[in-house]
């Protein structure tokens, strides 16, 4: 591993308690600002559009366009990085300290909460369009500080992140990808330390001196807000690289920076809730890839819409039965043909050596294949399917920057997006901001993505089966089969969908 914090000056800036609470500071400021300039902005008195300020108003475009599609980015070569910025996570974690501190419960530390989370923004997106205007942009932000600083001052740690963020669970996703890292250097020298000042958050005594000046003060350490022991860190999944062990330290053992590829693609798969949550937001995205392929779409939809008609219910009934299709059932759907190539690797033939003691249908079978058996087979088959997944979450991040970029300029001079939508689309004196690539070279570096985004998954595919080389295992074909059918199953719906999109049309 490249350990940045080795470097002379970046190093110590990387350490420095001040440089991260300085940078959250001015990250809390903009989150206030997008609040502030949102706030009671929905549409134009007297302007016939329905959602205006989608790209001209400050608060929309920094968190729709900015930040949503920006991040897929910064997760691709820096994981969970988002999560040391991050002002709610970070007003979470100092609520804690100062609260009632109670444990959250057993059964809510999983990710079903942020699933269901994941579900309601969908939803929310359906019936309300917040993702268009400002004011309920503005609202769902406020609702954000609220429950950070509500779960801060009930629960110990960051409650909010592990019940309320998606965000950080699509992170955690991607940062198993990223060549990025936070790791001690030595484990030895974590199990002959004594204080263990990384994990503690028993209250200690500070004292500020200034001369015979003494200023004495009673602190409780945040310790690690996800409960982890930078010891035993076996994946980058869970870890919000908050800084905080590697600030209390007391030997620099803990490093940080780049690592060799495939990251922590070799252990093994993910959690069962987590992959409830990769199945949710594996549908989601393949569908709203496939939107711009209209056949695709209404393919897509066609089982959601049929029963929707069948049942005689509007639109209110539709969108529940779309969301539970496309965030369970379709994806499901997509990942089956690989499991049942896994399945068919599985069946054995043997040659007896007497005839069975009961003729075949008397012999009671045991059922080997269980519902825990498959939801640990999709959680190991979700890891050769992330690269893919991810490179056309970057596709869809990069097609959406590129179109909508151009309005940052406009959006300095007027943060309300008024005067700027008014001046492009009423009194015509401003022309709409163009695309920063043409479209001639985005074509390409989407299909480029897509093209690295297969290549690194069947490369996974391989490492995944080939096992750990210490343990000399022998090559799982049947994973590796199966996991490229899975891979080829996605890509079909992905490079259809670009074909289509970029190249007929
Ligand atoms: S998990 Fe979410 S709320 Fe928590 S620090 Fe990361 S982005 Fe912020
Ligand atoms: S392991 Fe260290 S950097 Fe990661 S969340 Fe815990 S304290 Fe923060």
């Amino acid at each position: 591993m490249i350990n940045l914090l080795d470097i002379k000056y970046l190093g110590a800036l990387l350490r420095s308690t001040w440089t991260w609470r300085l940078l959250r500071l001015a990250m809390l400021g903009l989150l206030l600002l997008m609040i502030a300039f949102g706030w009671h902005q929905h549409a134009i008195p007297g302007v016939a559009v329905r959602d205006p300020l989608m790209y001209t108003n400050f608060t929309t475009f920094n968190l729709w366009v900015l930040w949503m599609m920006g991040m897929v980015g910064v997760a691709l070569i820096f994981g969970r990085s988002w999560c040391t910025l991050c002002p709610v996570g970070w007003l979470n974690g100092v609520a804690s300290r100062f609260g009632l501190r109670r444990e959250l419960p057993q059964w809510l530390q999983n990710f079903i909460p942020v699933t269901l989370v994941l579900v309601l923004l969908q939803l929310l997106v359906y019936f309300l369009a917040i993702h268009r205007y400002p004011d309920y942009s503005a609202v769902l932000l406020s609702w954000m500080l609220l429950l950070a600083i509500g779960g801060g001052l009930l629960f110990r740690r960051r409650s909010f992140c592990l019940l309320f963020c998606p965000a950080g669970a699509l992170f955690g996703l991607y940062a198993r990808l990223a060549p990025w890292q936070l790791r001690v250097k030595d484990t030895s020298v974590c199990a002959g330390c004594q204080d263990k000042p990384c994990i503690a958050v028993e209250p200690v005594w500070r004292q500020a001196a200034l001369g015979q000046l003494r200023l004495h003060w009673r602190t409780r350490p945040e310790g690690c807000p996800v409960a982890l022991v930078p010891a035993q860190i076996e994946d980058s999944a869970a870890c919000t690289l908050c800084m905080n062990c590697v600030q209390t330290c007391c030997n620099d053992n803990v490093g940080l920076g780049f690592r060799g590829w495939p990251g922590d693609l070799r252990k093994s798969g993910l959690r069962p809730s987590e992959t409830l949550f990769f199945l949710v937001l594996l549908g989601l995205l393949t569908a709203n890839f496939a939107k711009v392929y209209v056949a695709l779409r209404e393919a897509i939809f066609f089982v959601p819409e049929s029963l929707a008609l069948a049942l005689g219910w509007d639109v209110a009934g539709f969108y529940p039965l779309a969301v539970i299709w496309l965030g369970l059932i379709f994806p499901l759907l997509l990942l089956t043909p690989g499991m049942l190539v896994y399945l068919i690797g599985q069946v054995r033939v043997t040659t007896l050596a007497d005839a069975p003691s009961a003729p075949p249908h008397e012999t009671a079978v045991t059922p080997t294949f269980s519902g825990s058996t498959l939801i640990r087979l999709i959680g190991q088959m979700a890891l050769p399917v992330l690269p893919l997944v991810l490179s056309a979450h970057l596709a869809l991040a990069l097609v959406k920057l590129n179109a909508k970029a151009g309005y940052l300029p406009l959006i300095l001079q007027d943060v309300s997006g008024v005067k700027s939508f008014l001046a492009i689309n009423v009194m015509q004196t401003l022309t709409a901001p163009g695309v920063l690539i043409p479209l001639d070279i985005l074509k390409w570096l989407v299909v480029l993505l897509l093209v690295a985004g297969f290549g690194l998954s069947g490369l996974a595919a391989w490492t995944i089966a080939s096992g750990d080389s210490s343990e000399k295992t022998a090559f799982d074909k049947p994973f590796f089969l199966a996991a490229l059918v899975s891979v080829m199953t996605l890509v079909a719906f992905y490079g259809s969908t670009v074909m289509e999109w970029l190249f007929v049309r």
